[in-house]
């Protein structure tokens, strides 16, 4: 199977493709699975269970419980601590509760082994956010035995505290209810007057746990849910296509289109609701028509401090909005750039999974349909971003802050009318020569038409068509140093609203170069032995100039393609 689509040279047969209708929002079909159905999604779990390994085994389950009851008791010492230190009686004291919610993927069932857990303490009125939970809490944490790599992230959007409890990492939010005790029975957060007087960042963070639990209770059949997104969620991970800080799509929304297919194919197998998945979406009217599982509740009669969707703020190319009070688009970070590969992708995946169906002995499989995008070999340009440090700590820091800028690198790089990119969301440690700590990123760059571009009075394209050695330069200078300034500007701490200097220009830097494919690193050569087409006809070239003050200098200069 040639899988070379992301260029948009798709050889499948054109005869074999479907001409479904777009359905509205709110169709039901009652289309029904048959018994080949019930085999072929038995094949795709086998593929998902042997092949990928993506089940955890019942000791591993047991290792994760356990875990969890270990957690959980910390939480309820720590909040009888915090009782006693707020002069609440002993015997009250004692009764104060906090819990442990899970959520996300492992909440949903569909987490493999190695997956993080997401978790969210619950704690009464009297508990602190900043002095007791970022306090206390991790001070007790950082005493116990099986915690490691701990650290907290008091400045995110939603605050975290992150480690590894028995090796199994962990993300622990904390919402703090206005509720004098939690109730030891206590077992669902979907009552919406529980975020009555709650700040805002305990109703993000419940909104974690009421998500997914509304996800889970708004999907006709969560068996056949469950497979489904175990299968989506591997494929968009292999091609290139699961990450929300990059622009493309996180856990969370890949799980809500998943589910809208259940809900509107509630008597499919998973092998058809794959392929429905892939039908719908990629003719779906993404411009007018938002992916939602309910109708959007607007009031609680109480105030909430985040907006319900659609607020000013929350204009996007790709609206997937979540099921719980207040409703928000998870897809915040998604570009025209992202879009336009995930509609390519649904496009390209539609024509495979409908070749599955016809023909048994086609080479379109099951197991072909997870096979790993060869990134490197569709394109002949590539921009090379590395991020580099002296040190750890700093690494760390800067590595995690530039990769959630590269979104504005590719809504820059969205002006420059004769390319097109195509990030793709990994990183590669390539052991740079100055810096001990790196990682680098990398886009594939696609030339558009020139011939689309002869009216636009770019004096770049000045010698465009004049000789077969006529020179096209494609000049990114101004959008790099653009994204260089984006990366060297104060940014305002969410919480605390001070501005703070991420970059530390002695042991933090960026290097950024335009390479042709085969002046890529021999890491990324040898990776997967690539064979890789070199055009030389191909007059175009691609200048990233000069930028002293972070290093992105002349690498690669009128270097032809
Ligand atoms: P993964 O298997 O990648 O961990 P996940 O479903 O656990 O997938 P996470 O990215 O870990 O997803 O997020 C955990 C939870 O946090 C989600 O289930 C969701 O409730 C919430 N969340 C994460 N990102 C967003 C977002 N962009 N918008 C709204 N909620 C989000
Ligand atoms: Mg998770």
């Amino acid at each position: 199977m040639n899988m070379h689509l992301v260029t948009g040279t798709n050889n499948l047969n054109q005869s074999l493709k479907t001409t479904p209708t777009i359905p509205s929002a709110n169709f039901v079909s009652e289309e029904e699975s048959d018994e080949n159905d019930l085999i072929e999604s038995e094949e795709i779990e086998r593929i998902l269970r042997i092949d990928y390994n993506l089940y955890e085994s019942k000791e591993e389950s047991r290792k994760r419980e356990e875990v969890l009851g270990k957690l959980n008791d910390i939480i309820k010492k720590f909040i009888y601590k915090v009782a006693i230190k707020n002069n609440i009686p002993e015997d009250i004291a004692r009764n104060t509760g906090g819990k442990i919610f899970t959520f996300g993927s492992y909440r949903l069932g569909v987490h493999g082994p190695g997956a993080d857990i997401d978790v969210l303490c619950v704690a009464p009125r009297h508990v602190d956010r900043n002095e007791d939970f970022f306090g206390e809490l991790v001070n007790i944490l950082k005493n116990e035995r099986e915690v490691t790599e701990i650290c907290d992230v008091k400045d995110a959007y939603v605050p975290v505290i992150k480690m590894k409890y028995c090796g199994i990492q962990i993300d622990l939010l904390f919402a703090r209810l206005s509720l004098k005790t939690i109730d030891e029975n206590l077992e669902s957060l979907q009552d919406d007057t529980i975020l009555k007087n709650c700040d805002k960042e305990s109703i993000l963070s419940l909104n974690g746990c009421r998500v997914t639990d509304q996800i889970l209770s708004l999907v006709p059949n969560v068996g056949n849910f469950r497979l489904s997104l175990r299968a989506i969620k591997l494929w968009a991970k292999k091609r290139g296509l699961y990450s929300n800080v990059m622009g493309y799509l996180g856990g969370v929304s890949w799980a809500i289109l998943v589910a809208k297919i259940c809900q509107m194919f509630p008597n499919l197998k998973p092998n058809k609701l794959i392929r429905k998945f892939f039908e719908i979406y990629s003719q779906w009217d993404w411009n007018n028509q938002p992916i939602s599982l309910n109708e959007i509740k607007r009031e609680t009669g109480f105030s909430c401090p985040i907006p319900v969707w659609p607020d000013d703020s929350a204009k996007s190319c790709m609206s997937i909005i979540t099921p719980a009070f207040p409703a928000m688009n998870s897809t915040y970070n998604v570009s025209e750039t992202t879009k336009r590969i995930l509609l390519k992708e649904f496009e390209f995946f539609k024509q495979f999974t409908n070749m599955i169906k016809q023909n048994s002995s086609s080479l379109c499989l099951w197991k072909e349909f997870f096979n790993e995008i060869d990134f490197f070999s569709y394109y002949s340009c590539y921009l090379q971003i590395d991020v580099l440090s002296t040190n750890e700590e700093d690494f760390k820091k800067w590595q995690g802050f530039v990769e959630s800028r590269l979104r504005f690198l590719i809504k820059f790089l969205e002006e420059v009318v004769q390319i097109k990119v195509h990030p793709y969301p990994r990183d590669f440690s390539l052991n740079d020569n100055k810096f001990e700590f790196d990682s680098t990123y990398f886009f594939g760059i696609e030339f558009n038409d020139p011939k689309s571009l002869n009216d636009l009075p770019y004096s770049y394209l000045a010698n465009l068509n004049k000789s077969k050695d006529s020179i096209l330069l494609i000049n990114l200078r101004d959008v790099i140093i653009k994204f260089c300034h984006k990366i060297n500007e104060p940014i305002k701490s969410q919480n605390s609203h001070q501005v703070i200097n991420i970059r530390n220009p002695t042991t933090m830097n960026v290097r950024i170069q335009a390479k042709p494919n085969y002046k890529l690193p021999m890491e990324i050569l040898n990776r997967d032995k690539k064979k890789l087409i070199i055009n030389n006809n191909d007059h175009r070239e691609i200048e990233v100039n000069g930028y002293e003050d972070i290093e992105t200098n002349f690498y690669v200069k009128k270097r032809k393609i």
